[in-house]
């Protein structure tokens, strides 16, 4: 439920109203829209929620009933759009946040190089994957901790924060030691212990729709982590199971406009998993900013034939640069810069 406040409620009005919410073993959620504050009702608390009990109360407008089934992450509980700082720009704003690098960290001059080469060319975090979800269990499954030190010394040379993958719940101290933003990757969207480690750090979180689910489903995931404290969180369209077998997965463009108006929270596309052929990622990131996603995670190698995983799908440094180059034409026709 959220209780509207009248424009010019007053701060006693808006506490009494708390602390009822609080006295029916409920959590309060504040949130301003335009004049008036919105106190959105969460939790499982100990009475029925009932309308009558709250739009009785001093200051109050009306209360509604919210029936999308995440709350934290809904935009009717919090209309205005949530901006994650990230190197200078605020992910969510009008500046759309490129983030680029190997899907793997693979050594220490190749993540050093990549970072300078992304950097470049306007990339403004750096990703690389330590630890690697792989479907094979004989495929490289990342260098771990060493692939850590690897990318915080290609952050200390570059400037460029880092965007890396945590799939364990028992790691997620050790990742977050080092890493600017965590990763959620698809595998891992519906894994709730780790979601529930997540929420409790204090890092933003890229959070990665599951290969199958639904944008609800993602909503909930992203409501799982925001539960728990954490509410820097981004949500990532990468491409889901179709019966297409062309390309690696569908993009669902529809999900960029569809998320936008569902939640605040900003949305990120992934075109090289979505797509996994190097040639159609620039036209599918082109078509995400025009649906009005708010950044894109790009993978981007030296030499992506040599790659150890996803050289299939990643740009070399030149193709990123006119990627770069061609996506701007873009943001600047919805009225955004890159
Ligand atoms: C990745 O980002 O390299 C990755 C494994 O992505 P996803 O979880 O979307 O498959
Ligand atoms: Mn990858």
């Amino acid at each position: 439920m959220l209780i509207v406040m009248k424009p010019g409620a007053t701060a006693k009005e808006i506490s009494g109203v708390v602390a009822r919410i609080t006295a029916n073993g409920y959590e309060p959620h504040l949130s301003e829209n335009g004049d008036r504050t919105l106190i959105g009702i969460v939790g499982t608390g100990s009475t029925p929620l009932r309308e009558e009990d709250y739009e009785t109360l001093a200051g109050v407008e009306r209360a509604v009933r919210v029936s999308a089934p995440y709350k934290r992450a809904s935009r009717e509980f919090h209309p205005a759009d949530t901006l994650i700082p990230l190197n200078g720009i605020k992910v969510g704003g009008p500046r759309i946040a490129i983030i680029a690098g190997p899907c793997s960290v693979e050594s220490r001059e190749q993540i050093i190089e990549t970072a300078c080469a992304v950097k470049e060319a306007g990339a403004v975090a750096l990703r690389g994957g330590a630890f690697k979800p792989r479907s094979s269990p004989y495929s490289f499954q990342g260098h771990g901790e060493q692939g850590l030190e690897w990318l915080a010394e290609a952050r200390e040379r570059t400037g460029l924060p880092i965007v890396t993958e945590v799939m364990d719940t028992g790691l997620v101290s050790l990742v977050a030691k080092f890493a600017d933003v965590l990763q959620i990757g698809a595998r891992n969207m519906q894994n709730f212990a780790l979601l529930h480690v997540v929420g409790e750090s204090q890092q933003p979180v890229l959070l990665k729709r599951g290969l199958s689910a639904t944008m609800e489903e993602l909503l909930m995931a992203a409501e799982y982590i925001m539960s728990h404290g954490n509410t820097r969180v981004m949500v990532c369209e990468r491409g889901i199971r179709t019966f297409e077998t062309y390309t690696r997965n569908t993009f669902d463009v529809n999900a960029i406009p569809v998320l936008k108006s569902l939640t605040h929270l900003p949305v990120i596309a992934d075109p090289s998993h979505a797509v996994g052929k190097w040639e159609y990622v620039e036209a599918v990131a082109r078509s995400a900013i025009a649906a009005g996603a708010d950044g894109l995670i790009v993978e981007v190698h030296m030499e992506p034939e040599k790659a150890l995983s996803d050289g299939r799908q990643s740009l070399d440094p030149e193709k990123f640069a006119q990627m770069v180059q061609s996506v701007r034409r873009i943001a600047e026709a919805v009225d955004r810069t890159v």
